[in-house]
């Protein structure tokens, strides 16, 4: 709770400083005189010197922007540069188009033309623009136009502009700082992601990984990071960036559904999330691809065709933080910037407003904002996960100690001293004490079950020796028990272990007519201590000892040591001791 209020906190600052960030950049793009065009035109001009000469048809102010026409003319007039130098260069916003034609038109009526094509672009090293030269402009050039043909996006044509000096026509250095930050922003949580990967192998870490990786392309393309280092063609600059925005958001919509837990979507609304994200990698994913056959629809279809998305996630976003879940809480603060970033892109981008590129900043800081938001809410949803393994670990834990224990004594049971057995020999318990309770029937005969169970409990503390770590006590079932032991004088440890019942189960147990005895079987495994040897076989060994006792009286020990020689690695040879 408390790190979801500071969440909100953090999402008003960044909110604060998305809109500084725009501010600033919207009041003036470049830092050397530049001039927009004066009128523009999308149809109705023949391509001959007759549409140079002004007449009706044009459009001199900021509507009616179109991409959706064969071609578009833009009319620069010279009282924009009357007082400055003369222009050299043409500028824009990276996208794709098929050729720019410049008149450049003297006051005498001569016309210097130059036609040049998307390879004749040359991207700037900061900023999502690409510049071509201009004819010449001389003192008595009066109108330039420039007829662009094929153009594929609407901000290439409101942002173009053409001036005398391109080189510092760059993006500001803290526009392109802000691109810095932001890809700072995004490398950390791909970060995160592999380490949460390693430990929490779930889907969606993946899918946020990709979702990252996508936004990351999108910055250094749409926002011409790439440009300083390395130089793409104009049409891979202005294919990548729309196509990662479209694989991003893809994506994110595929993360919604598999990040959010179960429940907190209705089957159906997650079935319309997985649809939509494939629907928006592959519509707008196309579109952004800016072929020649869908010029006249590609800009306006690769926008309409994000409406589905920014509605089905917000919509999905809703569903689940209505019904209670945690992580669409963090989700709808990751997606409230970014949401409402893309909106304003996209009404620019369908030239229903214009306003200058540097007002991307906001969508790129808002897609910084987002990652981190959606890192700590995939930490936060690591630590849930992690706590409820924890809980399911400390029940197995609870469980598997259960079923090791004999519910009566408290002591190891056999199916556990069997499983542990091997580990302990190595550990050097190698003396195998098998110890009976002497005519324990007539005990229960005489005085009932219950104190039977009281004389085995009593029995069971005689032998723990409690707080010796050379010995292990084991109940194997009735009134037999097994003494693992270890260290010197294992026979005489044993006996007095089996001198303790008796007296144990007088004072725990009173009323009892005569002591309770018993006898032993011990194997003491001695210098054949790296020999193995199975818990069967020193069962089998200790229970023939055991008959002996119990034949030659009862109430006594008798064992053996079994020595082992390097000489005869398949017999072992025992050397049997006896003792009463
Ligand atoms: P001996 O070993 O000396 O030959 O005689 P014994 O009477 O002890 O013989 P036996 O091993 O045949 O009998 C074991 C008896 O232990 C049988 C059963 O009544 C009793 N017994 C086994 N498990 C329990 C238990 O959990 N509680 C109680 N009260 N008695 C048990
Ligand atoms: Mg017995
Ligand atoms: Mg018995």
């Amino acid at each position: 709770m408390a790190l979801l209020r500071l969440l909100t906190r953090l999402g008003m600052v960044a909110a604060m400083l998305v809109l500084l960030a725009a501010r600033p950049a919207a009041a003036d793009d470049y830092r050397v005189p530049t001039h927009a065009p004066a009128c523009h035109a999308a149809t109705g001009l023949a391509t001959g010197l007759d549409a140079m000469r002004p007449r009706a048809g044009w459009t001199c102010d900021d509507t009616g922007w179109r991409s959706d026409v064969p071609a578009v003319w833009l009319r620069f007039e010279a009282a924009s540069w009357k007082d400055g130098k003369l222009p050299r260069h043409f500028f824009t916003r990276n996208a794709r188009f098929a050729s720019i034609t410049f008149h450049a038109i003297d006051a005498g009526g001569a016309v210097r033309s130059l036609a040049l094509t998307e390879a004749d672009g040359e991207p700037f090293a900061a900023g999502p623009v690409f510049r071509l030269p201009l004819p010449e402009i001389t003192p008595a050039t009066r109108t330039l136009i420039a007829r662009i043909e094929a153009p594929h996006s609407v901000p290439m044509l409101t942002e173009a502009r053409i001036t005398d000096d391109p080189a510092t026509a760059d993006w500001s250095q803290i526009d392109m700082m802000l691109l810095a930050f932001v890809m700072g922003m995004l490398v950390l949580p791909l970060l995160f992601d592999i380490s949460f990967f390693v430990v929490l192998r779930e889907r969606f870490v993946v899918l946020h990984a990709a979702m990252v990786t996508a936004m990351m392309t999108y910055v250094l393309t749409a926002g011409g990071l790439a440009s300083a280092f390395v130089t793409l063609p104009v049409a891979v600059m202005a294919v990548l960036g729309p196509l990662s925005w479209a694989i991003g958001v893809g994506i994110s919509a595929l993360f919604l559904a598999s990040f959010l837990e179960r429940g907190a979507q209705s089957p159906m609304m997650r079935q319309i999330t997985v649809a939509t994200g494939w629907f928006t990698m592959i519509v707008p994913g196309f579109f952004a691809l800016q072929l020649h056959a869908t010029q006249r629809f590609d800009d306006v279809g690769y926008f309409f065709a994000f409406i589905p998305a920014i509605i089905v996630i917000s919509a999905a976003v809703i569903e689940a933080a209505l019904r209670g879940s945690r992580p669409a809480r963090f989700l709808a603060i990751a997606w409230a910037p970014i949401i409402a970033a893309s909106v304003e892109r996209l009404l620019r981008g369908l030239g229903w407003h214009t306003g200058p590129s540097s007002l991307d900043q906001m969508l790129y800081l808002a897609v910084g904002i987002e990652v981190v938001v959606i890192s700590l809410a995939i930490a936060d949803r690591f630590l849930a996960l992690r706590r409820e393994r924890d809980a399911a670990l400390t029940e197995a834990k609870m469980l598997e100690q259960l079923s090791a224990r004999d519910s009566l004594t408290g002591l190891m049971n056999r199916r556990a001293i069997e499983a542990r057995f091997e580990e302990l020999l190595v550990q050097g318990f190698d003396t195998f004490a098998l110890v009976d309770l002497d005519r324990f029937k007539a005990i229960n005969d005489v005085h009932g079950h219950q104190v039977g169970d009281a004389a085995l409990v009593a029995c069971a503390s005689a032998i723990r020796a409690s707080g010796d770590r050379d010995a292990v006590a084991v109940r194997l079932g009735g009134e037999e028990f097994v003494v693992l032991l270890r260290g010197p004088r294992p026979i005489e440890r044993a006996e007095a272990l089996r001198q303790a019942i008796p007296m144990r189960i007088a004072k725990e147990v009173p009323g009892l007519d005569m002591p309770v005895t018993a006898s032993m079987g011990v194997v003491v495994l001695g210098d054949a201590g790296r020999q193995k040897m199975t818990f069967a076989e020193f069962y089998a060994r200790a229970d023939a000892l055991m008959y002996e006792a119990k034949a030659s009286g009862r109430n006594r020990l008798c064992y053996e040591r079994l020595t082992v020689f390097r000489s005869a690695p398949e017999g072992r040879k025992a050397e049997k001791e006896r003792a009463a």
